[in-house]
């Protein structure tokens, strides 16, 4: 990754909130996004809430944006993510594109094939 890169996620993550402060997800019929799992884009790693932050906003009813960063400590490396994500009757569907002119410079097409797993529960 160039030096500009590392710098500006380095920056993002210092701003970004936690997102154990963003998840769950609550949709307008109950559905929750209890976490995003998000496998490093360097070694594979299975990353977790905890070491994610980013923003969630909402783009229209039931649609919400998420973009942030996940961290390895393992590898020392940022793995960017950013999808929308709708959850009705129980299911939330997460979807992402590549190649985002507003993330052109950081995106990776590796880092967009890896980040979709994730659980979800009806309450
Ligand atoms: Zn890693």
């Amino acid at each position: 990754m160039p030096d500009e890169a590392v710098n500006k996620a380095v920056l993002q993550w210092r701003t970004d909130k936690p997102m154990t402060m963003l998840m769950p997800l609550r949709f307008a019929d109950g559905t929750l996004l209890d976490q995003l799992e998000i496998d490093c884009a360097n070694c594979a790693r299975v990353l977790r809430s905890q070491h994610q932050r980013g923003i969630v906003s909402m783009v229209m009813a039931d649609t919400y944006r998420i973009k942030g960063l996940a961290a390895c400590d393992q590898c020392s490396s940022f793995t960017r993510f950013s999808f929308l994500c709708s959850g009705v009757d129980g299911v939330v569907t997460v979807e992402w594109k590549k190649g985002d002119r507003a993330e052109r410079i950081q995106v990776r097409a590796t880092w967009w094939s890896r980040l979709a797993v994730w659980v979800f529960k009806r309450t």
